[in-house]
């Protein structure tokens, strides 16, 4: 898989280690904090997490944690690997602190936009973005099925295409237009069988994202049985005024992977992404680009594009450069 693992390090981290003005080496500043316990963040809710992680006694259990004072304003997001200290329970009221965030494998960010007028990380350590659409009731929305494939690709999170609801309209042209991506599609109708999927969530984390009615929180519910919900005790960390913009990781039956729920992303503002961040996903297309014009945005019109040459030459194909160019639009 080429397209993960190079987007490893997000501002935060690079901040971070940059050392900032004035400040001694840490080593000095704070304990090391070795005693430190690892967990993750399964929910996030007004400065409160709930933290996966091992008691004492060896059981895992979901322990309310707040930010220590020394991660400063570091972003802490559901899928984080985290360390905490403190005596860490089940109990709600016994507060641990979270002391150290891990390296991040990935990041699913999204852009500012009407609704929200910070850039925003999503979720941390996602390994898998499914893109849930309707095929009908309502229509799929292609834009922000584009915008999802370019946020995950661009992130270096496997894209994965989810269409629901073929009992009421066939999925062909939808798979047609993301043939070339080669993205995996799995297409569910209602009360049919789920296995396919469940095959491609196994072992991965997969952030799950669509509009509303498009059967998402009905896949939710049959993937992740309530008896496991009952205990992801989210509404108390945010004494029941849990966010619904929240998202929340839920695990899967068996220990088969997480999902992670996203009930407020509605859209993918990507002011954030750049051509060349996309055209880093398309390796059969990126040294082919070095040959272009400085500047080039690489658009169909574009004098200077190099592209168009390059897949006369075989390196790749027009479908794909096709594919390319309609992700481009989409931003
Ligand atoms: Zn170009």
């Amino acid at each position: 898989m080429s397209v993960a693992r190079r987007r490893e390090l997000d501002e935060d981290d690079v901040r971070s280690r940059a050392n900032p003005r004035g400040t001694r080496p840490r080593s000095k500043q704070r304990p090391a904090h070795e005693d430190a316990t690892d967990g993750m963040v399964i929910a996030v809710d007004r400065g409160r997490f709930l933290v996966l992680a091992r008691d004492p006694a060896g059981r895992e259990v979901e322990a309310t944690a707040m930010r220590a004072r020394e991660l400063g304003r570091r972003g802490i997001v559901v899928g984080d690997r985290v360390g905490v200290v403190g005596t860490v329970s089940g109990d709600p009221d016994a507060l641990v602190r979270i002391v150290r965030i891990d390296e991040r494998d990935t990041v699913l960010r999204r852009t500012a936009d009407d609704n929200d007028p910070n850039e925003r990380v999503i979720v941390a350590n996602a390994t898998q973005l499914v893109i849930v659409s309707a095929l009908a009731d309502p229509e799929p929305s292609l834009g922000l099925i584009d915008r999802c494939l370019v946020a995950a690709l661009t992130a270096g999170i496997e894209p994965v295409l989810c269409l629901t609801k073929a009992d009421l309209a066939a999925p062909d042209a939808v798979l047609e237009r993301y043939a070339a991506l080669s993205v995996p599609a799995v297409v569910t109708q209602r009360g049919g069988s789920l296995d396919e999927l469940s095959a491609l969530l196994r072992d991965n984390v997969s952030v799950l994202v669509g509009h509303s009615g498009v059967g998402k929180s009905t896949l939710i519910n049959a993937l992740v049985p309530s008896a496991l919900r009952a205990t992801g005790s989210v509404s108390a960390i945010g004494k029941g005024r849990h966010t619904s913009s929240s998202a929340v990781a839920l695990r899967l039956p068996d220990d088969a992977g997480w999902v992670i729920d996203t009930p407020g992303v509605r859209s993918f503002g990507l002011a954030h992404v750049d051509a060349d961040d996309l055209l880093w996903a398309f390796p059969d297309l990126e040294d082919g680009a070095t040959q272009c014009l400085p500047g080039c945005e690489h658009g169909p019109d574009e004098p200077g594009c190099h592209l168009d040459a390059w897949v006369a030459e075989g390196h790749s194909t027009p479908a794909r450069l096709a594919a390319f160019r309609q992700l481009l639009v989409s931003r």
